[in-house]
């Protein structure tokens, strides 16, 4: 088996400085640039610029060892315009305000893109779930509930899972909130299908990012055989990824975890892989293939690099060093301004995160929708609406950017924040 070259550098030119931007300052940024080609006035810009409503709570939690420990949780609704406030719920040690914020910017822009009825909100707590027995994040799910229960509503604020929490912390915040307001199986989505869940949301974000890659490939009129794709992060979203994506054809030569990870240059079996997976819970040790780093990954020679991880994985530096010619976005925010920036000199195509993962929130739209119908859709009717949205997502953003000749954030950020001005004049906001 040949070894990846990792190290050459793929440019000469000097690394731009990092910027000092917080993830916040980074889409405001986008959002900036967006306005000012769409010359939208001050006004709205200074509606966008801040969230509507930050909610900061502190939860008092009983631990195991009966110690208290006190954790910190927020609810950012960043913007309402085009409907109910929408959003995940991270638990990590890194979701601080900032970074809540600024993900709550972009499912403001996430949903416009994907033309969803909501607007964007996002929910953290500062905690480490890998360190937590399910009796204290159960407890913790539901001291955060019951302090921001007050903003959320069915027509009001509507959370699901997002890094770090699952279909089992919906079914909690769905028990807690019930238990305070009456039975509400909508107010949370990304549930078990066992409590309202809808069929097909577990794997709805790896599913939309296999759907833009496929779609990219059809643009670049390249067959998906051809294509070799490296993924970072193997939980939710890169785990569906590698597989949904391999059975599209794509060759998956390397993926990783927080532990590792693996690369093999002729194709990875990925049903092997997550064999491997479900006994060892990593990638990392998988045999068969040569094992290698995570920021090894993210310099691998390949056609596709999927980030799935953690935000702000690229940067300024590493960029630099990236061998693919595009680069998928599968996390929220994981290239910074400074990577953007580097990556577009160097003419590797970044296809934004509010359409590549928009695939889960577009089907957490569809179980909001079912809860209020109290009317259950098939697994293929899911699917079927998924691929057409994710499908006219993808050719409106691609044609908006050829028409401008910007780039596909810039022509994603245009067409969302577009949207979202609209609906702010339109509410008579300003
Ligand atoms: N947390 C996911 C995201 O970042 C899903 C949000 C949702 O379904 O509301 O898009």
């Amino acid at each position: 088996m040949t070894t990846p070259t990792m190290n050459a550098p793929a440019s000469t030119a000097p690394a731009p400085t990092e910027s000092q931007l917080s993830p916040s300052e980074s889409v405001l940024q986008s959002m900036y640039e967006s306005a000012k080609r769409l010359h939208l006035s001050a006004e709205v810009v200074a509606l966008l610029r801040t969230s509507w409503r930050e909610v900061r709570a502190q939860l008092p939690v009983r631990m195991d060892d009966r110690k208290l420990r006190i954790f910190e949780g927020y609810r950012v609704q960043h913007n309402g315009a085009r409907g109910p406030y929408k959003g995940g719920v991270r638990f990590h040690p890194k979701a601080d305000l900032d970074e809540v914020r600024a993900l709550a910017m972009l499912m403001t822009y996430k949903c416009a893109l994907m033309d969803l009825p909501f607007g964007g909100a996002k929910g953290g707590v500062m905690c480490d779930p890998a360190r937590m027995s399910q009796t204290e994040l159960n407890r913790l799910t539901r001291a955060y509930t019951q302090h921001i229960g007050m903003v959320l509503g069915i027509n009001r604020d509507i959370p699901a899972p997002d890094m770090g929490t699952n279909a089992q912390t919906m079914a909690w915040m769905m028990d807690a909130y019930g238990q305070r307001y009456g039975y509400t199986p909508g107010i949370v989505t990304g549930k078990p299908v066992e409590l309202g869940g809808s069929q097909g949301r577990e794997q709805a974000t790896g599913r939309g990012v296999a759907l833009c890659m496929r779609e990219y490939a059809a643009l670049e009129k390249q067959n998906p055989a051809d294509i070799r794709v490296a993924i970072q992060g193997y939980g939710n979203v890169g785990s569906w990824t590698a597989r949904i994506a391999s059975q599209q054809g794509f060759k998956i030569i390397a993926v990783s975890d927080v532990k590792g990870g693996i690369y093999k240059a002729g194709g990875l079996d990925v049903a092997e892989v997550n064999r491997w997976f479900a006994v060892a819970g990593s990638v990392a040790g998988f045999t068969g293939a040569t094992p290698i780093t995570n920021e090894q990954l993210l310099e691998i020679d390949c056609d596709y690099l999927v980030p799935a991880a953690l935000g702000e994985a690229i940067d300024g530096t590493n960029a630099r060093e990236v061998k693919a010619r595009a680069v998928i976005e599968g996390a929220n925010h994981p290239v910074t301004l400074a990577g953007d920036e580097v990556l577009s000199r160097r003419k590797v195509t970044v296809l934004p995160d509010i359409l590549v993962n928009a695939g889960g929130v577009t089907v957490s739209y569809f179980e909001w929708t079912q809860n209020i119908q109290q009317f259950r859709w098939s697994l293929e009717r899911v699917n079927d609406e998924l691929e057409r949205r994710m499908v006219s997502g993808f050719a409106e953003l691609m044609s908006r950017a050829a028409k401008d000749g910007t780039r596909p954030r810039q022509a994603a950020f245009d067409i969302a924040v577009e949207r979202v001005g609209k609906a702010i004049l339109l509410r008579g906001f300003v």
